[in-house]
């Protein structure tokens, strides 16, 4: 799933694609992804790109006041094309393609989801905080109104509750998913299972610029590059996430996987918990 420094790489991408550039109109593949009818989507059209910009893991095609808004959810991605297909895009399910951005210089922007769970986002709205995920949102961890007590507020205000969980919510931050949660937990050198409100003066100042440092270098990495290198390039650069069984590039211990909420996450035992494996609750259940 991409998450804030690859969602802000393809809306600088997009930016200097799209400037100049007007909507001539979007073709929908996948009805299901789209989940506003007003503004209809046509409202688009003839629009000229006045910002792409990003809200935590959303996507905003500002086209003259009229807002596209794209959350590419967990297998959703966008490949630019500088020649549109002939023929409009049609409802397809074999085909990974969900709507079709056409350009008025005969370019376009494909909109795909691989995979079977279709939980990519398409939203048309003359506010962006007409998205109800949007206007959730909690504060963007790279703006420089995000100080330390920003976070050390958003800790106490999420009492004990397991810090990996409170890192990935939305509401509390905007932009850190699965993978980069890990990562900062790892740079941080910290349980993810740690309660959110137990962390003392230096553990704070240790997540906090493990954070900044976590973000700011896989920003600087994705800066620049195309859509279709930003995937390789996140996978690459992770040191526990996504590598189970491997060696960890701090100390050598083998990265470790624990189930976590939906799904799983990494952290080296080493590094992060003293030595010792977390416990995975999920699996002891099922073996009783
Ligand atoms: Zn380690």
């Amino acid at each position: 799933m991409p998450e804030l420094p690859e969602v802000e790489a393809l809306a600088s991408d997009l930016r200097h694609r799209l400037d100049g550039r007007a909507i001539a109109r979007i073709d929908i593949a996948a009805f299901s992804c789209l989940k506003t009818y007003d503004p209809p989507i046509t409202a688009l059209n003839g629009g000229f790109v006045d910002n792409v910009s990003r809200h935590g893991k959303f996507l905003d095609i500002d086209a003259s006041g009229v807002h596209l808004i794209i959350h590419l959810a967990r297998a959703g991605w966008i490949r630019w094309m500088d020649e549109a297909p002939k023929l409009p895009a049609r409802p397809n399910s074999k085909s990974p393609l969900a709507a079709r951005i056409l350009l008025d210089n005969g370019a376009a922007i494909n909109i795909t989801e691989a995979g079977t769970k279709k939980s990519l986002a398409l939203y048309v709205v003359r506010d962006p905080a007409d998205v109800p995920g949007v206007a959730a949102l909690g504060p963007d961890p790279l703006a420089e109104t995000f100080t330390r007590e920003v976070l050390q507020g958003i800790l106490e205000a999420n009492g004990r509750a397991q810090i990996k969980g409170v890192l990935r919510t939305q509401s509390n931050i905007a932009g850190i998913g699965n993978a980069y949660s890990d990562e900062i937990l790892h740079a941080a050198k910290m349980s993810p299972f740690k309660p959110s409100n137990s962390l003392d003066d230096d553990e704070l100042g240790g997540l906090y610029s493990a954070m900044r440092t976590v973000l700011d270098d896989a920003l600087s990495r994705a800066d620049g590059m195309a859509a279709t290198e930003l995937k390789s390039e996140k996978k690459r650069s992770m040191a526990v996430h996504g590598r189970t069984g491997e060696t960890c590039p701090i100390c050598g211990d083998v990265v470790r996987e624990v189930s976590f909420a939906d799904s799983s996450l990494q952290y080296c035992a080493t590094c992060q918990t003293g030595g010792k494996p977390l416990a995975d609750r999920r699996m002891s259940k099922l073996l009783k």
